[in-house]
C-alpha cells in the first residue's frame, strides 16, 4: 500500500513480538499484506536468548530442533545453518541412579521386589479401571502407569519442578494433549504396533536432531530477517508496547518514542500484558519465571549426556544443559552449563548464589560432577511458560475474544497462553489459527517446500562483541 511521505504508515499488521510464532505469521501474511514487527528486546528470536560470558555461549533453556520442523519448512535458511548433533538425554531417577528419560523402564522396574511388582501391578490395574472422573494431570498420569509407578519414577517431582504446583492442581486436558507421549508409551495398542511397524521397517523417517550456529541466536534469527526484509516485512527492536487505542477501524500501538498505526494487530506478548494494554481486564494467568544459572567446570561431568533432567527427590534444579558439548569455550574451563530452576507464580526467585549452592551440593552427593564447578552469572526470564491450573482455559477463551473484538489476534505460547513446549509447535499452531483468523484472500498461496543442505561440521567460534 502507498502512502504519503509526510503521513503516518497504516500498516496491514503490527505484529507484537519477534519470537518464532511472529516471525512464521510474518511470513504468511506478507505476500497480501503490509507488516511491521515490534519488539521490546533489541535482537530477534522472542525468548530463545543465548548469553556470551568470557567466551562461553549459553542459551536459556535446552535447545534443539529436527530436521523436519515446521519452522525450517517456512525458513529454510535457518535450517541450513543449523548443525547435525547427536544430543544425548538423561535424568536423575528417584533413586538417585541416571537412566533414560522420560522413562527408563529397565532402571526403575529393575529394583523391584516381587511384592513390589505385584503391588505395582494391582495399583495399575486399580487406577486404568477405576470409575470416577479423571480431571487433573495427576489423575491423569496415575491412569496410565498407576499411582505406585507414578510416585516411582518421580514424575509427580518433574511437574512440580516444571509448574511450580502440583501435578493435581494441573488441567486435565492440558495433561491429555501435551503429555501423548504417557498415552503412547502406555498404550499396549500403540506398543504392539510399533513393534510390528519395526519389524517391517515401515516407522517413517524422523529427521536429524540439529542445534543453533554458534554465535548466538541473535544471529542465527538474523538469517530469517534477511529474508523477510527483502520480501518487506519492517522491524522496530528495543520499543515496548506501552498503549494500544482502536479508533475508525484503525490500531494505534504506541511506544516510549512513537506510534505505529496497522488495520489489524496480532499479539504474541503476554496475553495478561496485551489485555492490560487494550484497557481490557485483565486475567492475572499464572506463569512460570525461569531462573537460569551460568556455571562453568574445572574438572568431570560424569553422565554420558549435554541434557540432564532432575526426576530425584531433592536438588532446587529442572534441567542441566552442557553448552560446551555444542559451541565448546575459549579453553578456561573443561564445560560449561546453564541450569534452570522454576520459580513458581508469585514467588520471588532464590538468589544466584543461594540457587547456586544448592545445585552444587546436590551435583556433589548424586556424583555428577568432579573439580571446581563456578557461577559465572545468570539470568532471569519472566513468562518463560504458562501455568496450565485447573479452571485457566475459561478465563484464557474470554480474555482471547476480548481481544479478538478488539480486532487483535493472540498467538503463541504467550499470546495464546498455550504450554507450547518446541519451536516446531509454535509453527504449527501460528498457522492453524491464522488459517482460522483471516479470510482466504489474506492468506499465501501454496508453495513448494524448499530443499536445503545441512552443514556437517561446526564453523569456527566467532569473536566476541
Ligand atoms: C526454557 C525454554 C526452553 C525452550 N526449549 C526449546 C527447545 O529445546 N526447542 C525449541 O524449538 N524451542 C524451545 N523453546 C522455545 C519455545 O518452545 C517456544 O517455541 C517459543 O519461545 C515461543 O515463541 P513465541 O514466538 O510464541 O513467543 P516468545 O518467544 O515468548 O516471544 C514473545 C516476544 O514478545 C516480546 N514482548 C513482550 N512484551 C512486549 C511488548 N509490550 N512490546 C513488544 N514486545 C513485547 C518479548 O520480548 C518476546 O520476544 C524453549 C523456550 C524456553 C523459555
Amino acid at each position: 500500500m502507498q502512502h504519503a511521505e509526510n503521513e503516518p504508515r497504516v500498516y496491514d499488521y503490527i505484529i507484537m513480538g519477534c519470537g518464532i510464532s511472529a516471525l512464521t505469521a510474518a511470513k504468511h501474511l506478507l505476500d497480501k499484506n503490509s507488516v511491521l514487527i515490534l519488539e521490546s528486546y533489541r535482537v530477534p528470536g522472542g525468548n530463545h536468548q543465548s548469553h556470551l560470558i568470557e567466551g562461553m555461549e549459553f542459551d536459556i533453556g535446552a535447545i534443539c530442533f529436527n530436521t523436519t520442523d515446521e519452522q525450517f519448512k517456512h525458513f529454510p535458511e535457518l535450517l541450513g545453518s543449523c548443525i547435525p548433533k547427536a544430543v544425548e538425554v538423561m535424568k536423575i531417577c528417584t533413586n538417585g541412579s541416571l537412566g533414560q528419560y522420560p522413562f527408563d523402564w529397565h532402571t526403575e522396574a529393575s529394583s523391584l521386589s516381587l511384592a513390589e511388582r505385584m503391588f505395582c501391578l494391582a495399583s495399575l490395574l486399580s487406577c486404568r479401571f477405576r470409575k470416577d472422573r479423571q480431571d487433573d494431570a495427576r489423575s491423569y498420569a496415575q491412569s496410565r502407569i498407576g499411582d505406585f509407578l507414578y510416585q516411582r519414577v518421580g514424575l509427580d517431582l518433574y511437574i512440580k519442578r516444571l509448574f511450580g504446583v502440583d501435578a493435581a492442581d494441573i488441567d486435565y486436558d492440558f495433561a491429555l494433549k501435551r503429555m501423548q507421549w504417557l498415552s503412547r508409551e502406555t498404550s499396549l495398542r500403540f506398543r504392539i504396533g510399533r513393534f510390528i511397524r519395526r519389524q517391517i521397517k515401515k516407522i517413517p523417517p524422523r529427521g536429524e536432531t540439529v542445534v543453533r550456529p554458534p554465535g548466538g541466536f541473535g544471529c542465527y534469527y538474523e538469517k530469517a530477517l534477511c529474508r523477510l526484509r527483502d520480501e518487506g516485512v519492517e522491524f522496530v527492536f528495543g520499543e515496548k508496547a506501552l498503549k494500544i487505542e482502536t479508533a475508525a477501524g484503525v490500531t494505534a500501538v504506541t511506544t516510549a518514542n512513537r506510534t505505529h498505526l496497522a488495520k489489524k494487530l496480532i499479539s504474541t506478548i503476554p496475553l495478561d500484558e496485551a489485555s492490560g494494554l487494550c484497557g481490557l481486564p485483565e486475567t492475572n494467568l499464572p506463569t512460570v519465571t525461569l531462573l537460569s544459572l551460568f556455571v562453568a567446570l574445572r574438572g568431570s561431568w560424569l553422565p554420558d549426556c549435554s541434557i540432564l533432567y532432575n526426576f530425584h527427590k531433592f536438588g532446587n534444579w529442572k534441567r542441566i544443559t552442557v553448552h560446551s558439548d555444542f559451541y565448546p569455550g575459549p579453553g578456561s574451563y573443561d564445560k560449561h552449563c546453564t541450569v534452570e530452576i522454576t520459580v513458581p507464580a508469585g514467588m520471588m526467585p532464590t538468589a544466584p548464589a543461594d540457587a547456586f549452592a544448592d545445585v552444587e551440593a546436590h551435583l556433589r552427593a548424586m556424583k555428577i560432577i568432579e573439580g571446581e564447578l563456578v557461577l559465572i552469572g545468570s539470568s532471569e526470564l519472566r513468562n518463560a511458560y504458562p501455568i496450565p491450573e485447573k479452571g485457566f482455559k475459561a478465563r484464557r477463551d474470554a480474555a482471547i475474544a476480548r481481544l479478538a473484538s478488539k480486532d487483535v489476534i493472540c498467538l503463541g505460547r504467550q499470546g495464546k497462553f498455550e504450554y507450547i513446549p518446541h519451536s516446531n509447535v509454535a509453527a504449527k499452531e501460528t498457522i492453524t489459527t491464522l488459517e482460522k483468523a483471516l479470510e482466504p484472500a489474506e492468506l499465501p498461496q501454496q508453495r513448494e517446500p524448499a530443499v536445503v543442505e545441512l552443514r556437517t561440521e561446526l564453523p569456527p567460534l566467532p569473536v566476541a562483541t
